[in-house]
């Protein structure tokens, strides 16, 4: 399945509705959390639809360690938080706390993050 039938991060990785892209490459785009939980809050999404991070099966089609980890690397730079850091997430499934079901990369900034989360 490349895009699922009303699924929301399929319309806005393919620009199918407006939104505010923060940052792009061949199959990822980045736009900012609708609702932030750090001043800077974005979201990294795949543009092929997968349900989860699970269904990828693992393999490499999306480029992952070179554009993934690239773009942690780009946003880092363009936001200034390369100094402090950022903390990365991927919620999977019911009990990661995921919500929306389309594969994406939570880039969280601009404040301390604890560990283990609260
Ligand atoms: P998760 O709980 O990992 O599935 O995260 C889904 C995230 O998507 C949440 O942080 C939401 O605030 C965010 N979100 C949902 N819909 C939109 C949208 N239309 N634009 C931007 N962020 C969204
Ligand atoms: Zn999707």
């Amino acid at each position: 399945m490349i895009l699922k039938e009303d699924c929301i991060f399929c319309k806005i990785a393919n620009k199918k509705i407006p939104a505010d892209i923060i940052d792009e490459t061949d199959n990822f785009v980045v736009i900012k959390d609708i609702n932030p939980v750090a001043p800077m809050h974005l979201l990294i999404i795949s543009k092929i639809h997968y349900d989860s991070v699970l269904d990828t099966g693992g393999e490499d089609g999306i480029n992952c360690g070179k554009e993934l980890f690239g773009i942690l690397g780009t946003l880092a730079e363009k936001f200034n938080v390369a100094d402090k850091g950022f903390r990365t997430v991927i919620n999977t499934k019911e009990d990661g706390g995921q919500t929306v079901n389309h594969l994406h990369i939570h880039f969280m900034a601009g404040r301390w993050f604890g560990w283990p989360p609260g």
